[in-house]
């Protein structure tokens, strides 16, 4: 059976764990051969890697800190030298940072989390669409958040970098809808992964989390990953441009 993603290659990054590593087995699935790229986790990506290809898919390994220009450079390469040419991008690596009030952040912490969290994004984006330029198109897919669509009162610097991860989205697919490029983000509420273990381990939190989250429940990192797949196949050929939630209601 034809997959919606046969034939195209994907970069993903933060792919060793989480909704990345959900996503990279999800892309594998529907036909798409995989760049899994891995900063500090490279055990995990290397369990990624081997999940896809004992399932019959193609993967390959990359090491790079999404903050680090040199690195997404020399990953984006990679990618195109090892699989011929790029046409999907999930740049879902991302860091939640501490939780505190304004005034008690040090520059150092809020520099992080916008180094990774965004910078790294923007990086990204920039790689990929050089090089989708080269061969008439692609799919880009940012990880932002639902704290990128309202605040988030325990922790600014996250809900700042994905307010910006949203407005790097919205710009780049204006500027690139004329060259096949389409540009979204997902905005995932309360995803069962060890960046929020914290949170669902906390009775009062995760209660009043819940009780948002129209649907009762936390999500599977997969269910992320399959509205990833969607937006990166050519079912999604008319959607550039959306910050789409994928949060069981809670925005609504
Ligand atoms: P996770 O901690 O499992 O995944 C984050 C991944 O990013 C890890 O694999 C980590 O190694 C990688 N990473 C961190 N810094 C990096 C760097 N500098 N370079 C390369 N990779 C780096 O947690 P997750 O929940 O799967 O998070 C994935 C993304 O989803 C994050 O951007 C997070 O902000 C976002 N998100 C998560 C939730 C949720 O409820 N879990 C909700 C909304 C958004």
């Amino acid at each position: 059976m034809a997959g919606s993603l046969d034939d195209k290659v994907a970069f993903i990054t933060g792919g060793g764990s989480g909704i990345g590593a959900a996503t990279a087995k999800v892309f594998a699935r529907e036909g798409a051969r995989v760049a899994v790229v891995v900063n500090k986790n490279l055990e995990g990506g290397q369990q990624t890697a081997s999940e896809i290809q004992e399932a019959g898919g193609e993967a390959l390994l990359i090491r790079a800190d999404v903050s680090k220009e040199d690195d997404v450079r020399s990953a984006v390469q990679e990618t195109v030298d090892h699989f011929g040419r790029l046409d999907c991008a999930f740049n879902n690596a991302g860091i939640a940072g501490e939780s505190k009030l304004v005034v008690d952040y040090s520059r150092a912490e809020w520099d992080l989390v916008i180094a990774v969290n965004l910078t790294g994004v923007w990086l990204c984006v920039q790689e990929e669409i050089r090089q989708m330029l080269t061969t008439g198109g692609g799919a880009i897919v940012n990880m932002a958040s639902i704290a990128g669509l309202r605040g988030n009162p325990p922790n600014a610097p996250y809900s700042a970098s994905k307010h910006g991860v949203i407005g790097i989205t919205k710009s780049a697919a204006k500027q690139y809808g004329s060259e096949g490029i389409r540009v979204n983000a997902v905005c995932p509420g309360g995803i069962e992964t060890r960046m929020v273990a914290e949170v669902i381990d906390d009775p009062a939190i995760s209660e009043s989390l819940l009780r948002r989250q129209a649907l009762g429940r936390f999500g599977e990192p997969g269910e992320v990953g399959e509205v990833v797949a969607f937006l990166c196949s050519d079912a999604a050929s008319f959607v550039t441009g959306v910050a789409m939630p994928v949060d069981a209601g809670f925005v609504a």
